[in-house]
């Protein structure tokens, strides 16, 4: 049976249910939406996963939807949404828990679709929606962008990486989020290509890379001494023939040794360029920062060259190891690539990975590493630190 993944969403506001349904939908989950408070507890079947509960409804509020739901024993998990202030969504926590149901966050509006992705927790998304759902890519004139950029309104997540080895989280990747102050937090693949046409990439990856040096000393001791950073840079960053030299004086102001840091370059981005790219590649790797090839195997026969750049990690792409299971070529295609890579002294790390029967096979085939939400997404410092302190303190696998 297909684990619950559904949520039921309580608004009286019918724009904040479609709204919420849309975020939900492109982060893989099912979502009903209602307006009629006192039914919506007949709406809660062993699929729904989690209810989102408006505090502040006309009619029958919030508080009184936790009392039904606690007669009913309702055993989904609920996360309260409100425009109140803090102290009102603790108490109504408190009571819901008096009540004997499971409230595991709070949504403060307005909230983005991480902030969503957080609340859910570790509940797996229906992976087919991802892959069926279209994302409508979203539209901003040139000046909206180039204000962000001159008023640094880009702030980094980091997404746990764990070793398939020792069940320990071994580092962090960064990605990039954008706190847009009028729709909430926007995922780069709303922004990265634009930044890259509109010649902001360059900043961006200082900036990224700045604040992750900055941000590292809040978490560097729950990691190890070898924890590592990667980072994600565009092709047009690396022709910079300068960029390895002002890369390592970075380093040096911050403390940080170069081996931790992994650069990730996507493999399409990297076929597109090699030529242009291969003497910065180098030069970074003879300054000991490591290389990894991101998005490996997503359709692009990188095989014949990979002996030819000087990478230390491959990233098999997230549709691979999602289609595992399912696709027996692509099954061969990650046994393979894991290999391979290993061959020629690389290592490699499995993205997008979201069940346990994922973790063994990856394990069986000596697969070196993983990130995916069945560990955590990516998170804001403030929730790294905290992921760290609990689940991420302990094996977690
Ligand atoms: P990527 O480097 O391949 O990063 C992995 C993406 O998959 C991230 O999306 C991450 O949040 C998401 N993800 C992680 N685990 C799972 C999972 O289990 N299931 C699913 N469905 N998704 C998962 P995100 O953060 O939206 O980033 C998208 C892409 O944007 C990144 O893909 C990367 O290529 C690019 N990007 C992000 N930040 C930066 C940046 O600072 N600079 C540049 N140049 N590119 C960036
Ligand atoms: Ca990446
Ligand atoms: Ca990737």
């Amino acid at each position: 049976m297909a684990a619950a993944n559904n949520i039921l969403v309580v608004d009286d506001d019918g724009v904040v249910g479609s709204l919420v349904s849309s975020m939900a939908r492109s982060i893989g989950f099912h979502c009903i939406v209602t307006k009629d408070a006192a039914n919506c507890h007949r709406l809660v079947t062993a699929d729904t996963a989690v209810i989102i509960l408006d505090l502040i409804m006309p009619g029958m509020d919030g508080i009184e939807v936790l009392r039904l739901l606690g007669e009913q024993k309702c055993r989904a998990r609920i996360v309260l949404m409100s425009g109140m202030d803090k102290r009102v969504i603790e108490t109504a926590k408190k009571l819901a828990r008096t009540l004997g149901l499971v409230v595991v966050g709070h949504l403060q509006k307005p909230f983005g679709v991480e902030e969503l992705r957080i609340a859910l927790g570790d509940i797996a998304p229906d992976e087919s929606l991802l892959v069926a759902h279209e994302r409508p890519k979203l539209d901003f004139p040139d000046a909206e962008l180039a204000r962000a950029f001159a008023q640094a309104e880009f702030v980094n997540y980091y997404q746990p990486q764990i070793s398939l080895k020792t069940g320990m989280v071994t580092g962090v990747e960064v990605l990039s989020r954008w706190f847009n102050p009028r729709r909430g937090v926007i995922l780069p693949e709303h922004f990265i290509a634009r930044a890259e046409s509109m010649g902001f990439i360059d900043a961006l990856c200082w900036s990224t890379a700045e604040m992750a040096l900055a941000d590292v000393h809040q978490f560097r001791d729950k990691l190890g001494a070898q924890a590592r950073i990667s980072l994600n840079a565009s092709v047009h960053t690396l022709r910079d023939l300068k960029f390895p030299d002002m890369f390592m004086a970075l380093l040096d102001q911050h403390g940080f040794p170069a081996d931790n840091l992994v650069i990730e370059i996507t493999e399409t981005g990297l076929i597109r360029e090699l030529a242009r790219t291969l003497d910065v590649l180098t030069r970074l790797r003879m300054k000991s920062i490591q290389l990894s090839i991101d998005d490996f195997g997503a359709g692009y026969a990188m095989m014949q060259q990979l002996q030819n750049v000087p990478a230390t990690e491959l990233k098999l792409d997230m549709s691979l190891v999602q289609n595992m299971h399912a696709s027996h070529t692509d099954r061969i295609m990650v046994e393979k690539t894991i290999e391979m890579g290993h061959e020629l002294g690389m290592e490699v790390m499995a993205e997008g990975v979201t069940t346990k029967e994922q973790v063994t096979l990856l394990q069986g085939m000596g697969c070196d590493g993983a990130q995916g939400f069945l560990f955590s997404p990516a998170l804001p410092l403030a929730g790294l630190v905290k992921w760290l302190h609990g689940a991420g303190a302990a094996r977690l696998i």
